[in-house]
């Protein structure tokens, strides 16, 4: 009987070359962008203790539906990471950075037992940030404008900034109270499930795409319509420095997102080259509390995090940021047998150039060929009459300058300066 054989699990993929050059390419430009304002790059375990993640509030779908909890070998409970906020924030209240605002950036995978279809992935990755220990609203602008440039870097230009106010501990529990009341007033023409978010958070009914919701959703009291003088003052900045880099935004005033913890500014980008039903490239907010709820001191916090699976179909739909190429510099045909090609390949790439190489003593033709597929721009030839003569010929495989012969002894300079290195 043949051996089982296996495949990825459902939602998780291989991402091969050049889709995984990709997909590094564009983790580099975030990490320039985080470099330029200032951001260090923090790396957090991929698991933790289960109870980090529940702070995140148990009527999130992520925590409560979607996470990959188990029981470790000694009993305890752990769980691989949903999300980078609770990670970033739990290091900083167990490190105490003295010097604040404390501003990281992150990269890596999430993990979520989310049903897979395009863009939602059970293993997904994100790059973000976070910031904690101030609520400066220019710390607001800041982020949401780290977000606008990446995706700018990255060439796309069909991205939506939608913007909204959660308010604060002073405003937002009165504002819940007139919502919960309005949509208790309606609980028989909401849809059911709408019934059961109602009893856990009121707030993330607004959340709901039901038909039979929209109606009373439309008309339903909006947080933005509450919000304290001082929070109202906050947003008001924030606004007002997106308009002075010039950043469109939209208020999105039903934007709650899947998170309990948000608090004042809200945010979420949404690419318009996109399908309706996935097209969130990314979103964050201000979580005054969590730091707290984490057994910190009160500290202000605010990040987002951005799908970079999904930033990259937005960038296929909108035809940028391709896989940079991952052809090599130079490809070695060596008629000798291959122990020519084990010294020049050796040369070459300490001398940074890029170079791949026959194997198995096959033909010229069969060499020729793989070099042809390496999409090399170079090819360098060397058969016993060159190693007599202390020489090698480099073959332009794209251009029209032919073939020429030079001393072995030049090879690196000479492909360097045709390189234009
Ligand atoms: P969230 O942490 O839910 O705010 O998600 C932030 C971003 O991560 C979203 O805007 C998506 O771009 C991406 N994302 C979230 N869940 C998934 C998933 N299951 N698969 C792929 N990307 C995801």
């Amino acid at each position: 009987m043949a051996p089982a054989t296996f495949q990825a699990l459902r939602g998780t993929r291989d991402i091969l070359s050049p889709d995984s050059e990709r997909h590094r390419a564009l983790v580099d430009v975030f990490a320039e962008q985080a470099r330029l304002a200032g951001y260090g790059h923090i790396m957090s375990p991929i698991f933790e203790e289960l109870g980090v993640f529940q702070r995140l509030g148990d009527s999130t779908d992520v925590v409560s539906k979607e996470m990959y909890a188990f029981e470790d070998r000694d009993g305890s409970m752990i769980a691989l990471r949903p999300e980078l906020t609770a990670s970033v924030v739990r290091a900083f209240v167990q490190h105490r950075p003295d010097s604040l605002p404390w501003k990281a950036w992150y990269e890596g995978p999430q993990f979520r037992h989310e049903k897979p279809q395009a863009g939602r992935y059970r293993q997904f990755s994100q790059v973000g940030i976070e910031v904690l220990g101030s609520d400066d609203p220019f710390i607001d602008v800041e982020v949401i404008a780290l977000g606008w440039r990446f995706y700018e870097a990255l060439g796309m230009s069909q991205v939506s900034l939608l913007l909204n106010s959660l308010g604060d501990a002073t405003c937002r529990p009165p504002y819940h109270e007139a919502l919960e009341t309005y949509l208790r007033d309606r609980f028989d023409d909401l849809s059911e499930q709408s019934q059961a978010t109602l009893e856990k958070n009121p707030l993330r009914v607004l959340d709901s795409k039901r038909r039979e919701d929209a109606a009373i959703i439309a008309d339903a009291p909006l947080m933005v319509d509450h919000l304290s003088p001082e929070t109202a003052e906050h947003f008001a900045v924030v606004r007002a420095g997106l308009e002075a880099l010039e950043i469109p935004y939209e208020i999105s005033p039903r934007l709650v997102r899947g998170l309990d913890y948000y608090t004042r500014t809200t945010f979420e980008f949404a690419s318009t080259a996109l399908e309706n039903a996935q097209n969130a490239v990314g979103g964050g907010g201000r979580y005054d509390g969590l730091a707290e709820s984490l057994g910190g001191k009160p500290t202000p916090g605010i990040g987002f995090a951005l799908g970079v699976d999904r930033i990259l179909l937005a960038c296929d739909a909108e035809d940028v940021f391709a896989a940079p190429t991952t052809a090599p510099d130079v490809f070695i045909v060596d008629l000798t047998g291959g122990t020519e090609a084990l010294a020049l390949a050796d040369q070459l790439r300490q001398a940074g150039i890029a170079a791949d190489r026959g194997f198995d003593g096959r033909s010229m033709r069969a060499q020729m060929k793989v070099a042809d597929r390496s999409a090399a721009p170079w090819a360098v030839l060397v058969g016993e009459d060159e190693v007599a003569a202390g020489t090698v010929t480099i073959r332009d495989m794209h251009g029209d300058t032919g073939q020429v012969s030079v001393p072995r002894a030049d090879l690196a300079a000479t492909l360097k300066n045709r390189l234009h290195r």
